[in-house]
């Protein structure tokens, strides 16, 4: 049988569903996991548990269904599904938070495009070429010849336009051109997206967003820059963890930056780590730290106070030329 009728014979005899993404979801998180619930729905008749781990970011308030997903906090971890089908999960330990739902859940479908993924599921879409699991949600529903709504489209077009940076990282492909080209056929309003993504930002995110840039450290000729950002400047700007979001991508726009890192002090502590690079593979380098991504985009968290975290990280890039 092959990987597609599985995947719809579990649908049809599954009686519960859930759907879960990363922990602070992003654009291709939340596109992912609406565009699965949809057509989930509408298709084939089903309800689903679509969970949001962590913080739903400002920025995605128009998206589609947001009202019919559940927040984590009043998510119940002891429900037993048939089916859990994940979407841009890269490792197991990004849904740490639903651990107990989805370890007894008895089938598991990974679908995700990022090239550090094991394939944990029972079955397994990934695509590392994909620029989102947006892409890759678009090529099943067209291979299952399922109708795709204008719900659906707004939240496939989001995917893509956020994992590609606005169609303009290597990720862009022909594909992710054609897809989105359909996409805008079934009713998207590109600009209207952008717009609502990119043109409606909180204050204190552009200010905080300032700040860390004008604060950023260069080292090795200006070819490594990093910022940090802890608690207590959140506060200090009045901002929320997510509006940190865009601060590693200004300083990788820097015409000598070879990589930019993004230090987060989290809640309890622990610092998270976003990275940007041209060229070097930085994967790789989060893999090390037990996180992973892309080799342009990629993360982990490091279960260590800010000051030591970067250390041990900038330690890795003491070489770079
Ligand atoms: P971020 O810097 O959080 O925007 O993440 C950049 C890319 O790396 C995204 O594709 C993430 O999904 C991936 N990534 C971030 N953190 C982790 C992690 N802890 N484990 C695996 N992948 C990650
Ligand atoms: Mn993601
Ligand atoms: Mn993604």
């Amino acid at each position: 049988m092959s990987s597609l009728s599985l995947l719809e014979e579990k649908i049809k005899s599954a009686e519960k569903i859930a759907v879960f993404s990363h922990i602070n979801p992003d654009g291709d998180a939340l596109g992912s996991t609406i565009a699965v619930k949809n057509i989930l729905k509408k298709h084939y008749g089903k309800d689903s548990d679509a969970v949001v781990i962590g913080k739903y970011p400002d920025i995605y308030d128009f998206m589609p269904l947001k009202n019919e997903l559940i927040m984590a906090p009043d998510f119940n971890n002891d429900t037993v599904y048939d089916l859990v089908i994940t979407v841009d999960v890269a490792s197991l330990e990004r849904i740490s938070q639903v651990e107990k739902a989805y370890n007894n859940s008895k089938f598991k479908v990974n679908i995700d495009h990022h090239k550090t993924n094991i394939n944990y599921g029972d079955l397994n879409f990934v695509d590392g070429d994909a620029s989102s699991t947006g892409e890759i949600l678009y090529q099943i529903f067209d291979d299952l010849k399922i109708t795709i709504d204008e719900d659906t489209a707004i939240a496939l077009y989001a995917s893509i336009l956020t994992d590609t940076g606005c169609f303009k990282y290597k990720n862009t492909t022909e594909q992710s051109m054609i897809i989105c080209s359909k996409l805008l056929a079934k009713g998207v309003d590109p600009s209207d997206i952008s717009q609502r993504i990119y043109g409606n930002k909180p204050k204190p995110m552009v200010m905080l967003t300032a700040w860390a840039v004008s604060n950023a450290k260069f080292l090795n000729n200006d070819k490594l820059v990093y910022a940090t950002v802890s608690v207590k400047d959140l506060e200090k700007f009045n901002a929320e963890p997510d509006h940190t979001e865009g601060i590693v991508e200004a300083l990788r726009e820097i015409s000598s930056v070879k990589v930019a890192i993004l230090f987060k002090e989290l809640k309890y502590g622990d610092t998270k780590i976003s990275m940007r690079s041209k060229d070097i593979d930085i994967a790789k380098i989060c893999e090390k730290f037990g996180g992973g991504g892309h080799t342009n985009a990629a993360g982990c968290t490091i279960k260590k106070p800010l000051k030591i975290a970067v250390d041990k990280i900038l330690e890795e890039f003491k070489d770079i030329k």
